[in-house]
């Protein structure tokens, strides 16, 4: 009898047990196959440097003190990770191999689109989700549509700088959402491609009024430049405006996949230019948010990744005394100082003005003095001045640049919505592909 009860009793806990563990894998399958609205955001020269800075600078200009530090949308989501992002052919990446890597999973040399080194195609994920999930696409850039990093998720090219070849490539997608700044390899090939495909082109506020979900879509900015965040006026397109359009045309009960990239961080850091770097990293962070607002009523269906392809600058944030919060009244990127001073049929007194009210330099300050000197003796060759205002925004922060261009250090991964937190540990670029492609089932 005594044996007979056992048995009965050890068999309610094995059938309970099964019947637990068959729930419990339920209900993690259902965490990771229900995703069906997907953000992909990447700051292009954005690793922990940059992200890190600007979070720092915001707190210093609103005067948090460190008991109440503000984060950034991103820094905030529960799951983080770190991407080793060599390419194909060298520890240091480009944007186009990175991008390319993001998108297709394998590993291909740098300055090349989906193409590897025997000249095979390197199928993006877009394409994939596409044919497959009827998924509706959006690649969204602040730079041209067909630069390396959106050109990642749709092209195939040997040479990323062949823009001719790259835009054509836009309309033969399919896909249902394009914007950027403008088109830079616009030819009669790609004017054909897009009319023949059936999408519409918008350049004005007048036509982007326009846009429903019943089209196909290519939008690029009035004046073919997204200004950078600090230089924008209301008017003036930006990433969050174009993710607002994009939202209207892809929101679908398919789901939809959108690459937006903050591209100018790189730009930034490329010209050590420090305000710039806070300034699109914070252009990233507003986008973010536009993804968060949308999260609130699809928590569950929602996957929303901020990443960067690489770090430029080899930026370091300086030691004990630094004073980021001095580079608030800066109201000027340097790329725009050096466009102006280039451009510009002002007089030589008139430039040094707009430059020192621009970039807030003291009137009794050794700066000035060196600036005003080098701008006298410029002669049209403005590089010294340009040297000048970099080291100048450095000194001033604390900040310093030790390069001009992309380094090596891996970049983390933030992720709202990875419930069984896939994308935490280290891993590379490969091996992200293959998270994000076991996540969108
Ligand atoms: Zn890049």
């Amino acid at each position: 009898m005594k044996k007979k009860i056992i048995t009965i009793v050890l068999l309610l806990l094995i059938t309970a047990s099964l019947l637990f563990a068959c729930l419990f894998s339920n209900t993690r399958k259902s965490n990771i196959n229900n995703i069906k609205y997907v953000f992909l955001f990447i700051g292009d020269g954005m690793s922990l440097p940059q992200v890190d800075f600007t979070e720092e600078y915001n707190n210093r200009v609103k005067g948090n003190d460190l008991d109440h530090q503000e984060q950034l949308s991103f820094t905030k989501f529960d799951t983080i990770g770190l991407r080793k992002n060599y390419s194909g052919d060298n520890y240091v990446t480009d944007s186009s191999s990175s991008a390319s890597a993001l998108a297709s999973g394998k590993l291909i040399q740098n300055t090349k689109v989906n193409l590897d080194k025997d000249g095979n195609k390197t199928v993006p994920i877009t394409y994939d989700l596409k044919q497959r999930k009827h998924m509706k696409i959006g690649i969204i850039t602040n730079q041209s549509i067909d630069h390396a990093t959106p050109a990642g998720f749709y092209a195939y090219c040997d040479d990323r700088n062949n823009y001719t070849k790259i835009a054509p490539q836009i309309a033969t997608t399919n896909f249902d959402f394009f914007a950027g700044s403008h088109v830079a390899g616009y030819s009669e090939e790609f004017e054909n491609s897009y009319k023949e495909k059936g999408y519409k082109y918008l350049s004005n506020q007048d036509e982007y009024n326009t846009i429903t979900k019943d089209n196909k879509y290519i939008v690029v900015a009035p004046n073919n430049t997204v200004p950078y965040g600090i230089e924008q006026k209301e008017d003036d397109v930006s990433i969050s405006k174009y993710l607002e359009m994009a939202l209207k045309v892809v929101d679908n009960k398919d789901g939809f996949f959108l690459m937006v990239e903050s591209g100018m961080i790189d730009t930034a850091a490329h010209n050590n230019d420090a305000k710039g770097v806070i300034s699109e990293v914070n252009e990233l962070d507003k986008a973010v948010n536009i993804a968060l607002e949308f999260a609130k009523n699809h928590p569950k269906e929602t996957l929303i990744i901020v990443t960067g392809d690489h770090e430029t600058g080899s930026m370091s944030l300086g030691t004990f005394g630094s004073t980021y919060e001095n580079l608030k009244d800066i109201t000027m990127i340097i790329k725009s100082a050096e466009n102006y001073l280039n451009n510009s049929k002002d007089s030589t007194q008139e430039k040094l003005k707009t430059i020192v009210n621009r970039f807030s330099i003291k009137e009794d300050s050794t700066t000035y003095t060196n600036l005003s000197n080098e701008m006298n003796n410029a002669n049209g060759n403005y590089s010294k001045v340009i040297n000048l205002l970099k080291k100048y925004e450095q000194e001033i922060s604390g900040i310093n640049f030790h390069a001009d261009n992309h380094t090596g250090l891996s970049v983390p991964v933030y992720v709202y919505g990875d419930k069984n937190k896939l994308f935490t540990g280290e891993y590379t670029t490969a091996e992200f592909n293959n998270k994000l492609r076991t996540i969108i089932k």
